[in-house]
């Protein structure tokens, strides 16, 4: 049985949905609290859900409280189901490559997610990409409120439908932001870094490897290759 673990992340990694997403959750602060501007003034990028909803929270001087992101969610999710059913084809992007790495790694280990989303937006998305089925298990953004925590608990749930011990698994995460690359370290996973999202490759410095995108035969053989297989410094 592999001991090899693969955790991708969503938005910038395996797709784009340029905006949905964000107007989502603009229209959820509106809906909830009459504020769709909350969430104007700070990136997305590499945040989980809740986090977002407490920075937004914080914008229009709200404690954060399990209530408010209960209601916040509910309303993303309808308002996200709503965006990506709309939304025109050119706008969906799926990034390239993606289809053959994930392939790949099928063959090599087993294949989750390792997302901020929270499950159920997760699937939306993906769903809209016809890419949900490929994804078995997953750390998801209802896991956690932190990236590393929802990266290990995928890590876990890997390991568990493997049947092996998470201590003896070789994890790799595939993400697009400095957030990926800091959460793949803080659980002792290596990170193979992609510029499809919006951070420049200065920003991804500390990833095992960064790529333009997965079609770089450099990518491929990353992926393929062992944790045990790397030469000792
Ligand atoms: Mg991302």
């Amino acid at each position: 049985m592999s001991d090899r673990i693969f955790l991708f992340d969503i938005d910038g990694t395996i797709m784009s949905t340029h905006g949905a997403g964000r107007s989502s959750m603009a229209a959820a602060f509106s809906d909830v609290f009459g504020r769709a501007d909350a969430c104007t003034h700070f990136s997305f990028s590499g945040m989980t859900d809740v986090a977002i909803f407490r920075l937004g929270l914080a914008a229009i001087g709200l404690p954060f409280k399990n209530e408010h992101a209960h209601s916040l969610l509910m309303s993303y999710l309808v308002h996200l189901e709503k965006e990506l059913h709309q939304a025109a084809p050119s706008d969906i992007v799926l990034h390239p490559g993606i289809g053959e790495a994930i392939a790949m790694c099928h063959r090599e280990g087993a294949v989750g997610l390792g997302t901020g989303n929270v499950k159920a937006g997760a699937k939306l998305k993906l769903q809209r990409v016809a890419l949900w089925e490929p994804f078995s298990f997953g750390g998801f953004g209802d896991d956690s409120e932190l990236r590393a925590e929802l990266l290990e608990i995928g890590a876990q749930r890997g390991a568990q439908q493997r049947g092996i011990a998470r201590s003896a698994c070789d994890v790799m995460v595939i993400g697009d932001t400095p957030k990926d690359v800091a959460a793949a370290q803080a659980i002792g996973a290596r990170c193979l870094a992609v510029e499809t999202g919006h951070c420049s490759r200065d920003s991804l410095a500390g990833a095992d490897l960064i790529v333009e995108d997965l079609q770089a035969p450099a990518a491929l053989q990353f992926l393929l290759t062992p944790a045990s297989a790397r030469p000792k410094i």
